[in-house]
């Protein structure tokens, strides 16, 4: 079902006492202030899983995601962690494919489809990232390029496996940079890509899947870009380090 979800990705940052500082504050200030059903989901470093997952278990519409997952069940693979260990500590969300792991950790479309796969099979909501790079949003081709991602790592699901997708749309120009998409540039992405799932999966399953933007998404933007029609929600980099921050995005639908 189609939900308004703001997510924070604190990358590799904060340790455990600044994490359970962090998010303290933040399931505090969710509590007080945000009234309507907006998901909240904090994802930090698979270290902190446990810990933070007894600060937010008992605030409504707050959960905990993790930042990444091993396509294998378990083995012999050594330093990686299994969809099975994240469930066990309270984990319901893994984002998948961000662009620093596609970079930095070489993981290909393929490899997507594969985690997306356990993913769902252990009962976790992937959150799938897409997005272009700056050369292909100037050669004009971006549109292309971010349903193709799509197609690649998504398109073998079932229509009822596909409806337990979150997207995130994050134009690799605009994360860490201080760009961020225009309103009318994520909002054009974001119906593409609709879109593309409609082409697929039909209308109603197109309607009904969240598709989130991130990339530079601050206080001061974000009640613009949630505003369009087809953006639900945001995932949130550098903002989601600071809880006053964090939860005015929250507030922002
Ligand atoms: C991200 O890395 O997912 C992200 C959106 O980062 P930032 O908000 O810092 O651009």
């Amino acid at each position: 079902m189609r939900k308004n979800i703001v997510a924070g990705n604190w990358k590799m940052n904060k340790t455990l006492e600044e994490g359970k500082t962090l998010a303290s504050e933040i399931v505090n200030m969710v509590a007080d202030e945000v009234q309507d059903d907006t998901i909240t989901i904090l994802h930090p470093p698979f270290v902190h899983l446990s810990s933070i997952y007894h600060l937010v278990k008992d605030v409504p519409n707050v959960f905990l995601g993790a930042q990444n997952c091993n396509e294998n069940a378990s083995g012999a693979y050594t330093g990686e962690v299994s969809v099975d260990m994240l469930k066990s500590v309270g984990t319901d969300y893994v984002i998948l494919g961000h662009s620093e792991r596609r970079e930095y950790f070489s993981e290909s479309n393929e490899l997507l489809a594969k985690k997306v796969n356990i993913v769902l099979e252990n009962g976790l909501t992937p959150i799938f990232c897409c997005g272009e790079s700056l050369e292909i949003r100037e050669d004009g081709t971006f549109i292309d390029f971010v349903s193709g991602q799509l197609t690649e790592s998504l398109f073998h699901l079932s229509p009822e496996e596909f409806s337990k997708i979150v997207i995130a749309y994050e134009p690799i120009w605009a994360i860490g940079t201080g760009v961020t998409a225009s309103s009318d540039q994520a909002q054009e992405m974001h119906a593409a890509l609709r879109n593309h799932l409609a082409s697929k999966y039909g209308t109603s399953i197109a309607d009904e899947t969240t598709i989130l933007y991130g990339g530079s998404c601050k206080p001061s933007n974000a009640q613009e870009l949630f505003a369009n029609p087809d953006v639900d929600g945001g995932l949130i980099g550098g903002a989601s380090l600071k809880s006053r921050d964090f939860v005015d995005i929250v507030k922002s639908f």
